[in-house]
Order: structure tokens, then sequence, then C-alpha cells
């Protein structure tokens, strides 16, 4: 990706529910469309920058997953969101905005659950610095 902010702002959709529930690390799903119009210059990978809520106007910070997500071997490419911040309910079905400011590593596959965890919790303190 070049040095350009890229906005995403669509409807949030329903992924297969595996953030929350088994990573302890919900991440907000974009439909299809959002994912198939994507620049042909981003690039897979993880990534860090903001997220507004139009609602509150409250920024906060974000990372975002555009990939396959190889350690669950998915057949879609998808762009989950995970928001540094602790919401009071799910927000499925309301607009997300995200500004994309800048990649953090490429996407990598796995051996355990754990380290999947770990890595995504380095790309959180990354995306905090
Ligand atoms: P799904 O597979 O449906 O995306 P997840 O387990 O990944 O399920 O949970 C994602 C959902 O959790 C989001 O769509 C949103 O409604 C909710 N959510 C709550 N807090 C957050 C957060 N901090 N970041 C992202 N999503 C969150
Ligand atoms: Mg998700």
């Amino acid at each position: 990706m070049k040095n350009l902010l890229y906005f995403c702002r669509c409807k949030v959709m329903r992924g297969f529910g595996r953030g929350s529930k088994q990573l302890s690390i919900p991440t907000a799903n974009f439909p299809e469309q959002v994912v198939d119009n994507l620049p042909s210059d981003v690039s897979i990978g993880i990534y860090y920058g903001l997220e507004a809520s139009v609602g509150t106007g409250e920024v906060h910070k974000m990372v975002v997953s555009i990939g396959w997500n190889p350690y669950y071997k998915n057949m879609k490419k998808s762009i989950e969101t995970h928001i540094m911040h602790t919401f009071k309910e799910d927000f499925y079905g309301e607009i997300l905005n995200v500004a994309i400011a800048g990649y953090l590593r490429p996407e990598k596959n796995f051996d355990s659950l754990e380290s999947l965890i770990s890595a995504i919790q380095g790309d959180i303190e990354e995306a905090k610095k």
C-alpha cells in the first residue's frame, strides 16, 4: 500500500463467530462487496489504523486483517477489524468506518491457536504505538 489512507465504510456483517468465542478478540466483518472492491495495491496482510463511530463521534485505534485466515483455511477473502475499545453491545448491521493507515505484517499460518492469539496481541500492541 502507498502512503495514503484507505477508507472503508460499510455495514457490519456476521462472520463465523470465531473472533469472540475462540480468540477473545472480536473482529467486525465487512460484506463481500467491500472485499471485492479493494484496490489492487492493497495487499493481503495485517494493517493498523483508526475507527470512527458515527453515532458517538469517538475515534478508536484498530487492527484489520485482509486475507484468507490461513489458520482457518477460509475459502473467501475477508476484511476483519478489531477495535481497541470495549463496546457495551455488538453492532451487527451498523455502519463501520475505518481508515487504514499502515501495514504491520504479512498474513501467515500458525501451528496452534495460542500462537495465533499471541501474534494478534502483538499486532494490537504495535498498532497502539
Ligand atoms: P463474527 O464472525 O460474526 O465477525 P466475532 O466473534 O468476530 O463474530 O465478533 C465480531 C462482532 O463483535 C462484531 O461484528 C461486533 O458486532 C462485535 N464487537 C464487539 N466489540 C468489538 C470490538 N472491540 N471490535 C470488533 N467487533 C466487536
Ligand atoms: Mg469476525
